[in-house]
């Protein structure tokens, strides 16, 4: 996918995502693309996030009861691990089978998000 990075706070921010490799909340980035473009506003980090959704780049990872979190898109199907303590999302690979027999009689299931919880290597 191509597009250009127009400012250096946009350049910042997806250099904040690849170089995460997992998903991201709007004050992680923030954080991250405050060590390239040090005077960056929370208002600019929502407004260019939105903007890489809207275009593609991004896809949300929503979560009941918490902020929403942003990765790449286009990755293979994956599962997300949500660590108490830091509150860190992370890439897990690999899925569970069985789900279908979980299914109702008579039903089609079409999809499914599995969110694990727990404590990072570093919390733990
Ligand atoms: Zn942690
Ligand atoms: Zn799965």
């Amino acid at each position: 996918m191509t597009f250009i990075r127009k400012t250096k706070q946009r350049e910042a921010i997806c250099s904040a995502f690849e170089a995460a490799d997992r998903p991201l909340s709007h004050e992680e980035v923030a954080k991250a693309a405050s060590q390239h473009v040090p005077n960056i506003g929370i208002a600019t980090v929502y407004r260019n996030i939105a903007s890489l959704v809207e275009e593609g780049w991004l896809t949300p990872v929503e979560i009941p009861g918490q902020a929403s979190r942003y990765e790449l898109a286009g990755k293979h199907h994956h599962h997300h691990f949500l660590c108490r303590s830091c509150e860190q999302m992370f890439d897990v690979e690999g899925c569970i089978n069985g789900l279908s027999a979980l299914t109702p009689k008579g039903f089609v299931l079409e999809d499914h998000h599995i969110t694990l919880y727990g404590l990072c290597s570093d919390c733990r």
